[in-house]
């Protein structure tokens, strides 16, 4: 369990990027869903022991994070939003090197253990080649093999699926699916999709705050018979509140959020974590 209490952190130009997160997080796959400058990488940087926040306290399996953040480094695998790679090295040995800087003896067990990462990954028979040659949705995957070698308790992984097209999305979606079992996944995004395929749990985070947090299902059960359809806009004077407006097939269709029906036209739909999302986004941000 990662207990997050009152953490707060302000950069210098007065930007509060988070106004006192408290989270528990669980087991499991964790969402954390927001908009561009909610705060997600920089909750995750400062949860990773890389960046300290300003005030709060932070907790992982009796670990005070920060007042010992080596004890959690060794439990901890981290996917940066950014990470580089060394022109020439190839993908096992940029491995081994990160095995080693991870505090893993150079020896076959250590070998056999990038083995087994180069298979979950699928990247076995790319081995050799530079990871800088690599596709987007390649490099993801040695992303999270190298979060993986030392086998963490708590796996980081800031917006993993950035810039993947949906063929290399969905097998990194099957990839960490197998990962969470004991482990606490903690996965940021700013894409409503993957955290409804992925996370039984999730926070919204809007200007630095945690705006609604759960189990998935139940942010969406709370949503039930409040949302409506209509290829037509509601009138000026409804109470109804708009949540999107997609276009499905080139015809616009229109999401509110109302107790009753909003209009003729309008007909009841299940609720998708996307509604929930414009709707807590608005709760905080006046239009
Ligand atoms: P997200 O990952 O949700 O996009 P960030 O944590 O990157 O959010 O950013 C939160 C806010 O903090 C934004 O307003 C961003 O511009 C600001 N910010 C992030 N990093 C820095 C930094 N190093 N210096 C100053 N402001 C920053």
């Amino acid at each position: 369990m990662l207990e997050v209490r009152q953490l707060g952190k302000t950069y210098r130009g007065g930007i509060e990027a988070l106004a006192g997160i408290n989270l528990s997080v669980p087991a499991g796959m964790f969402g954390l869903l927001g908009p561009n400058g909610a705060g997600k990488s920089t909750l995750m940087r400062i949860l990773a022991a890389i960046q300290a926040p300003d005030i709060g306290s932070i907790a992982f399996d009796g670990i005070d994070v920060l007042a010992d953040p080596a004890a959690l480094r060794r439990r901890l695998g981290y996917l940066p939003q950014y990470f580089g790679a060394y022109p020439h090295a190839s993908c096992r040995t940029m491995l081994r090197h990160m095995a080693v800087l991870k505090g893993l003896p150079d020896d076959t067990a250590t070998s056999r253990r990038i083995d087994d990462l180069l298979d979950l990954t699928n990247l076995a028979d790319h081995a050799g080649r530079p990871v800088t040659q690599f596709s987007g949705g390649m490099r993801q995957r040695f992303g999270i093999a190298q979060a993986l070698l030392n086998d963490p308790a708590l796996l980081i992984l800031d917006e993993p699926t950035a810039g993947l097209d949906p063929e290399e999305r969905i097998r990194l979606y099957n990839l960490l699916s197998q990962l969470s079992g004991e482990r606490v996944v903690l996965l940021s995004t700013h894409i409503v999709d993957d955290i409804e395929q992925l996370c039984s749990q999730v926070a919204i985070l809007n200007r630095g705050r945690v705006v609604a947090v759960g189990a998935t299902a139940v942010l969406l059960e709370e949503l039930d018979g409040r949302v409506w359809e209509s290829t037509e806009p509601v009138g000026a004077d409804s109470a109804a509140q708009h949540l999107s407006t997609a276009y499905r097939r080139g015809v616009p269709v229109h999401r509110y959020s109302a107790d009753r029906r909003p209009g003729e036209g309008f007909a009841p739909v299940a609720a998708s974590l996307e509604d929930r999302y414009f709707l807590e986004l608005q709760r905080t941000v006046p239009c």
